[in-house]
């Protein structure tokens, strides 16, 4: 699959790692796990946001923006992301946060990636929860284009077919790694929430026709609907890659039974997922994003839902920076596992 033709910065220390994980794997007692390690993509602490900013500001430099507008919840990875993109490449930058968690502790409004986005240097809006985010978007971006600017719009989690191609990206990547390790992966899995990063692998792993199936964690949609906008994604980036037909609806799966009572709210399942993975393998996971898409991993192995000996990929989307706007969480009282040794 040539992507020579689509305009790209490097942003990423690219391949990423895939590492084999024994002490999880031997503690579950299952399927062997292994995991890609896109927490450690390199920007500003990492994330897969950055993967998708290779091809996002690509196009916005081959446009001549001056400025990239983008949107997210107050502790986005997205736009930690991006803001740090923007800076590398002399773009200005302007994010709008949607107030999108009620009740949260201070450190939430403070703290973790908000405070990254503060010293990136961004200018920060906020949105209350519920909030047309795209209309909201759209308004910045006329405000900006009124002051003589030449605004970038990029959509919540940078997730549009160009985006995407970051994670056709990690699909080239997953099957030369597994080709020249010889190993053959049963699943990849991985946190899904604006769809980008599904929809991506989806269509690069199809498109290679490497029959290694995706399942996504749904951190926030109920299943179906997770499942339509995944299809709707890998289908555009599809077509922008000139594949030919049409992808089958069946390369899309998505589990929503880990989401808890909603969107960036701590689950008991989160906190185990990244208490055992620090401890365990001294890897940190994230309160909203990877440690429920783990807790979603280590249930099914629990249930049975694998078979010893299958092989399952990890992608370790990052986030880690959330961490520290969820300090209360993480509490003596709250901790799952008591004994990490
Ligand atoms: C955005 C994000 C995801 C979800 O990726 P999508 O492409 O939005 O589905 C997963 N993990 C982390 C840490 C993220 O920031």
């Amino acid at each position: 699959m040539d992507l020579t033709r689509f305009p790209r910065v490097r942003l990423t220390q690219s391949p990423t790692p895939i590492e084999f994980l024994p002490r999880i794997t031997e503690y579950l007692g299952g399927p062997e796990i292994y995991i890609k390690r896109d927490d450690n993509t390199g920007l500003a602490t990492g994330g897969n946001k950055t993967r998708k900013l290779e091809f996002l500001i690509g196009d916005a430099l081959a446009k001549g923006a001056t400025h990239v507008v983008t949107q997210g919840a107050t502790q986005s990875n997205h736009v930690r992301q991006t803001i740090a993109a923007a800076a590398r490449h002399g773009l200005k930058a302007t994010a709008l946060l949607e107030q999108r968690v009620g009740d949260a502790h201070d450190d939430y409004y403070a703290n973790g990636n908000l405070l990254l986005d503060r010293i990136l240097g961004a200018s920060l809006e906020t949105r209350a929860a519920g909030s047309d985010m795209n209309a909201e978007l759209e308004a910045v971006g006329e405000r900006l284009r009124a002051a003589g600017e030449k605004p970038y719009l990029i959509p919540g989690g940078g997730s549009n077919p160009i985006g995407a191609l970051g994670y056709v990206v990690a699909a080239q990547e997953i099957l030369w790694h597994a080709n020249e390790h010889g190993l053959h992966f049963d699943q990849v899995i991985h946190a899904t929430g604006s769809t980008g990063t599904q929809a991506g692998l989806v269509a690069g792993l199809q498109g290679l026709n490497s029959g290694i199936p995706v399942l996504g964690i749904s951190v926030r949609a109920a299943r179906a609907k997770q499942e339509e906008n995944v299809l709707r994604l890998a289908r555009q980036t599809w077509d922008l890659l000139g594949l030919p037909g049409e992808l089958g609806a069946e390369t899309v799966q998505a589990n929503s039974d880990y989401v808890g009572p909603g969107y960036g709210i701590p689950t008991p399942g989160m906190i185990e997922a990244v208490e055992l993975l620090a401890r365990f393998e001294g890897i940190l996971l994230d309160p909203v994003y990877s440690g429920k898409g783990f807790a979603g991993l280590i249930d099914l192995v629990r249930k049975g839902h694998y078979r010893k000996g299958q092989k399952l990929l990890f992608v370790h989307t990052g986030g880690a920076a959330g961490l520290f706007a969820y300090r209360t969480v993480f509490t003596p009282e709250n901790e799952s596992w008591r004994h990490p040794h």
